[in-house]
């Protein structure tokens, strides 16, 4: 059984959400988090979420990874740690192996932003200033990741699927560093 299906099953939206520091009133229903929400408009079921408001719908992952600013691949083993779910070591190699298109693109957009804010601010302020090291750094790495960006917009769904497959040690390396650099952010 995979992680996700594994915490589908076994773990509960609400005990979840007040875990995380929500307050769900008497009927189960909580502030939106996907949307500004001034009254509770957001139901919590056993096993998934619904916004009377914006529509918002989805499962306990998707609602961990969206309270925690998480993939979905992160929010799993959050909620996994969190809630004392067993993972093996073949789910864990199987959910490295299927990272998505989606979610390979969302790192890099991730990484780039990070990247171009260092940059702007270690930029040198007039010519005569020495540069920062952090600014080289981060216009060095802003050439590489931006080019594998490009790289991913271009093609077919399925050649992208493919890139990010061939690719799998650079976007699992990337994961490592977007985890430590929030971090150390
Ligand atoms: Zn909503």
């Amino acid at each position: 059984m995979s992680i996700f299906k594994t915490i589908r099953n076994e773990a509960n939206m609400i005990a979840v959400a007040e875990h995380y520091g929500i307050s769900v009133n008497r009927s189960g229903f909580i502030n939106c988090i996907f949307h500004n929400d001034k009254h509770p408009s957001m139901k919590l079921y056993k096993d998934h979420y619904h916004c009377f408001s914006c529509g918002a719908h989805g499962d306990i992952i998707s609602f961990t990874s969206q309270l925690l600013g998480l993939s979905s691949y992160e929010a799993a083993q959050r909620l996994a740690t969190d809630f004392g779910v067993e993972i093996s070591t073949t789910q864990k190699a199987k959910i490295r192996k299927s990272l998505s298109v989606y979610e390979a693109k969302t790192l890099l957009r991730e990484y780039i932003s990070i990247l171009e804010e260092m940059r702007d601010k270690y930029c040198p302020a007039s010519p005569k200033e020495e540069w920062h090291p952090i600014f080289c750094d981060s216009v060095r790495q802003l050439l590489i990741y931006q080019y594998y960006y490009e790289l991913l917009s271009f093609g077919s769904y399925e050649e992208q699927k493919q890139f990010v497959k061939q690719e799998r040690r650079f976007f699992n390396e990337l994961q490592a560093k977007l985890r430590y650099t929030r971090m150390a952010v």
